[in-house]
């Protein structure tokens, strides 16, 4: 049957020893060390949290806002197609019947689950209506509680870009 036994990757006495991989690493780390301590221009770390970016795109996904008509009320039409591919499944939406022009229904209740969020767009891509974006800009958040991070639909209609979480 013509089988090529194909030598084990990793099984000579080099390998197992791991000194010469993990000498090779640090030699890595030390060269680009002392380029750097020779030239400080090039250093595009910055002391996050005391220097904030100053470069947050437009198309950045922060953190959500639902979009409003102009006398204020939601656009959302509760139709749950963001709830559906939301792959992390933390929209959580309750509907109403609306009795206006606008739609049919709207939401009673809309939040999401900021800890859960893998921030990947589906909800904004999925919405008929463009009634959620994540164009706020805000990508640093904190909280000393899990239910703090439970936004709900009052801080998503009035979030906008470059306001604070509310618990900064
Ligand atoms: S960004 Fe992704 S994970 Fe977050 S709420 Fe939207 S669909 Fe769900
Ligand atoms: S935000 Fe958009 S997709 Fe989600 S329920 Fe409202 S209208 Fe539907």
């Amino acid at each position: 049957m013509g089988i090529k036994v194909v030598k084990r990757h990793g099984s000579s006495l080099k390998d197992k020893l791991y000194l010469p991989a993990i000498f090779g690493g640090m030699k890595t780390t030390f060269k680009h060390f002392s380029k750097n301590l020779k030239d400080t221009s090039k250093i595009i770390s910055m002391s996050y949290p005391e220097v904030q970016p100053a470069d947050i795109t437009d198309n950045y996904r922060g953190v959500h806002r639902l979009t409003k008509w102009d006398d204020g009320s939601e656009k959302c039409v509760a139709c749950y197609m963001c709830a559906t591919a939301c792959p992390a499944e933390c929209i959580f939406i309750e509907a109403e019947e609306r009795f206006d022009d606008k739609a049919e229904k709207r939401p009673t209740a809309f939040s999401i689950d900021l800890l859960e969020c893998v921030y990947c767009g589906y909800c904004v891509e999925a919405c008929p209506c463009d009634a959620i974006r994540m164009d706020t800009g805000i990508f640093s958040f904190v909280a000393s509680k899990r239910s703090d991070f439970l936004v709900d639909k009052e801080y998503l209609m009035n979030n906008e870009r470059g306001k604070d979480f509310p618990n900064d």
